[in-house]
């Protein structure tokens, strides 16, 4: 799955250019810089790739986040619909730019459902912030109907599904803005990184802002700035863009060898009726980083959950994870946080220690996960698909 898996020569070089100039800071020096500009080159890749006009990298995914939120102008009080099924970083996001989170079910795509989202609507409902996750994406033609039929901003944090597409659009272009993670567990990595995507030009100008501190990055002396708003220090260094650059690079070959491992784990599971399969509204945009499937009921996904593990080959049963699903987000349930939060002076907010979603519960009991690994041989795959086969029919028959 990740992109530390394929660490070389590749990274090695273009971390080397910046380390001959010593220009780590990304903007300026247009001298000293001798033309060395990763952030820059990365942030024109990556919006080719996609397809959109504008890309800002930054520090990380959280960061891309809360960029994104402020970019489209979400604040104080507004709420925004988020996935009880995740990662806390967008939940935490949210919360950062003074907003409230309120979760809504998921559905077989394991991404927010489009009637969840409908039924978490409020009048103060400002966004939904979609989690394409691990790997596939939500149903998109639906979500962005109930979107536009409410009026409200799609935001969407593909970080664990970057190289998904639906039906040939990249994931991350369908709202108004998307965002990404390069963190060291995510499908590229740069060590730490993050990408801000959008066609739009006033997002855009507010994301670059916003994430240093306003400054609006015209000319070539720092000093001399105007700063049209206030903002942050969410910026992305020389050295982080230079790995991301060389690993964004490797793409395709990440996503070919992905697709190829998934497609051959599957053919195994497909053997077996019990077994239904993570529901994925486009196949040939899954960027399959991971093979989701469900049991008909707990107590046969926990059997199996146990029994792949004893036998060597690890399923991830996000149902008792706890920091991907929020049944043990004790930290959110009880709001504990370092300062007291916006939310807090606010009427009218969720009880996060009693969010109940018993469709959720349903599936995330009876769901998990093979991860699919780059660093797999052919041969190391044979030998998984022959242990996954034979402990599937000791517990299923
Ligand atoms: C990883 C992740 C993030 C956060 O990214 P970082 O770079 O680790 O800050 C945000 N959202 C989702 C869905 C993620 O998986």
């Amino acid at each position: 799955m990740p992109g530390m898996e394929l660490f070389g020569d590749e990274e090695r070089r273009e971390v080397m250019d910046v380390l001959e100039t010593g220009i780590l800071f990304r903007y300026n020096f247009d001298g000293p810089r001798k033309g060395i500009w990763k952030a820059r080159t990365f942030e024109e890749e990556f919006s080719k790739y996609h397809g959109v006009d504008y890309c800002h990298m930054c520090s990380n995914g959280t960061a891309a986040d809360i960029i994104s939120l402020a970019s489209v102008g979400i604040g104080a009080g507004d709420e925004v619909i988020v996935p009880p099924y995740s990662f806390i970083a967008p939940i935490e996001a949210v919360f950062t730019v003074g907003a409230v989170p309120v979760f809504a079910e998921i559905d077989e795509t394991l991404c927010l459902s489009p009637e969840g989202i409908e039924a978490a609507i409020t009048p103060r409902t400002k966004a939904v912030l979609l989690v394409h996750l691990f790997g596939s994406m939500a149903k998109m033609d639906e979500i962005v109907r109930v979107c536009e039929k409410h009026n409200l901003i799609l935001v969407e944090d593909a970080a664990p599904a970057l190289g998904g597409t639906y039906r040939g659009k990249h994931l991350g272009t369908f709202g108004k803005v998307g965002c990404f993670s390069f963190d060291f567990f995510k499908v590229i990595t740069a060590g730490e990184g993050g990408a801000v995507i959008t066609n739009d030009r006033d997002v855009y100008e507010t994301a670059h802002m916003f994430g240093d501190h306003g400054h609006d990055h015209i000319g070539d002396n720092r000093g001399a700035e105007q700063h049209p708003i206030l903002g942050f220090n969410f910026r992305i260094s020389e050295l982080h863009a230079a790995v991301g650059l060389a690993q964004f690079r490797k793409l395709d070959l990440i996503l070919a060898r992905q697709r190829d491992y998934q497609a051959q784990l599957k053919e195994v599971l497909s053997a077996f009726p019990q077994i239904t399969f993570r529901d994925v509204p486009d196949p040939a945009g899954d960027s399959a980083t991971t093979l989701g499937f469900l049991l008909p009921d707990t107590q046969t996904a926990v059997r199996v959950h146990e029994a792949m593990g004893k036998a060597g080959v690890g399923t991830a049963y996000w149902y008792n994870n706890n920091f991907h699903y929020i049944r043990n987000w004790e930290h959110l349930k009880g709001l504990k946080s370092a300062y007291k939060l916006p939310v807090e002076l606010l009427d009218n907010v969720p009880d996060y220690a009693d969010i109940q979603l018993p469709r959720t519960d349903d599936i995330m009991s009876r769901m998990q996960m093979i991860e699919i690994r780059l660093s797999w041989t052919q041969e190391e795959l044979d030998g998984i698909k022959e242990m996954t086969q034979k402990v599937l029919r000791e517990v299923l028959g």
